[in-house]
């Protein structure tokens, strides 16, 4: 029997599609998504890429073009677009057997039938629910789905893969464009004169892995059609949960500090909540500006719980103790963040150190704060945060409004 083939489904122009939904006047039109604090271009629709504006460009360079060619720009939106994924994930689990996400709007999965079939189907059922269109690459292993996808993208949506064709093309196609290769590994496949896929084909297995170790030898087979890199049989849950942030201007303060950190453990364990899980160890990173004489200092440190936990209470205070370990008066900080991992499921027993009486109180009072939160799509309730001055926030100045997690800012359709 032939193993079942992988489909890979990446939605198109993620962001931009995300708000073209609700702006369906700026569909063929060009558009493009800044990262937070404005910064740089992270999304670009079709039209954006057919002016030659490139990814990560910075806002201020392009804000002639922009005018002369009428793009309409978006902060991003992460509420919204997150909403969406979690839109885009749930329709495919309900399609399909094996679903593996890989990213905010891209999951593996198993064909499970006639390919073409499956692609399709999948593809309709996630468009019609959703709204975003999407592209789905077929082929034996991850690496060549990802192959089929990018050719998808380029045709009409679909694409799989003629394993016997690749083969034959592999000459043509650079190796710096396959899945995981770039940078570093680019570069020392070039080194040992591998600069196009048939290359890399046609060497020596054995000499492969003692170049490019294990990676190498992966990649090789995969790139062969004999998959090496499993698709994860279950939803495999997170296994660390992260929250963090640029500052727009870098700060000196520890109160301001205390509040991003404050705002990033909120968020952290609001998450660690809806997931059902537990940390067992927290890490608060303060870093300062990238370029200055400061780039040595700050840090980050790591420290076990004394109880696996999901509470922003016991977190917010054992953050605080760090943060002022860390912090170092005069540093221009420029960025702040919190990694909740060693994370367990929740209800096995651990708690039972705790006092009980406090622990439901705080679970309670938890579960209102996570409620009013989602609903609002935004920090209605804040746990320990004394502080107003968010000046560490991202300055969303042309952000669209919360389409889909906000009551206040859902769209009404009139229907006639
Ligand atoms: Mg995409």
């Amino acid at each position: 029997m032939t193993p079942p083939l992988i489909g890979l489904l990446d939605c198109n122009n993620f962001f931009v599609s995300c708000e073209r939904l609700f702006r369906p006047d700026l569909i063929g039109k060009p558009v493009l998504v800044l990262s937070s604090n404005d910064g740089c271009v992270v999304a670009r629709s079709q039209e954006v890429k057919d002016i030659g504006v490139s990814m990560g460009v910075p806002y201020f360079q392009i804000k002639d073009i922009i005018q002369k060619h009428d793009i309409t720009v978006f902060s991003s939106h992460f509420a919204l677009y997150r909403d969406l994924s979690r839109r885009v994930f749930s329709v495919m689990r309900s399609e399909l057997e094996v679903v593996e996400q890989y990213s905010i709007d891209e999951a593996f999965f198993r064909i499970e039938g006639e390919p073409l079939e499956v692609a399709f189907r999948v593809k309709l059922a996630v468009e019609k629910a959703v709204g975003i269109p999407v592209s789905v690459g077929v082929a034996p292993t991850k690496t060549l789905a990802k192959v089929a996808n990018d050719r998808a993208k380029k045709s009409a949506g679909i694409h799989v893969l003629d394993t016997v064709i690749w083969r034959e093309r592999a000459k043509k196609v650079p190796l710096a464009q396959i899945w995981g290769v770039g940078g570093k590994s680019e570069l020392r496949y070039k080194q040992h004169g591998l600069q196009s896929v048939a290359d890399l084909l046609q060497a020596d297995p054995a000499r492969v892995t003692k170049l490019f170790g294990i990676g190498g030898w992966r990649l090789q087979q995969e790139l062969a059609g004999i998959s090496v890199l499993s698709l994860q049989q279950k939803h495999d849950p997170q296994r660390s949960v992260m929250s963090s942030r640029s500052f727009p201007k870098t700060t000196t303060e520890r109160s301001v500090l205390a509040d991003a950190v404050s705002y990033h453990i909120r968020h952290a364990a609001a998450d660690l909540r809806a997931q059902a899980q537990l940390a067992a160890r927290l890490t608060v990173t303060i870093r300062p500006n990238r370029h200055g004489d400061f780039i040595l200092r700050g840090g980050t440190k790591e420290v076990v719980l004394a109880v696996p936990t999901d509470d922003t209470f016991v977190l917010l205070e054992v953050a605080k103790n760090i943060l002022f370990e860390l912090y170092e008066a005069g540093v221009p900080y420029k960025k702040a963040g919190v990694v909740l991992s060693g994370l367990i499921p929740a209800g096995g027993g651990e708690q039972s150190l705790f006092d009980q009486a406090e622990l439901g109180r705080h679970n309670s009072i938890l579960a209102v704060v996570d409620r009013l939160n989602k609903r609002e799509g935004k920090e209605v309730l804040l746990i320990g945060s004394r502080l107003s001055t968010h000046k560490w926030q991202a300055l969303a100045e042309v952000c669209s409004p919360a389409y889909t997690t906000r009551w206040r800012e859902i769209v009404t359709v009139n229907a006639k």
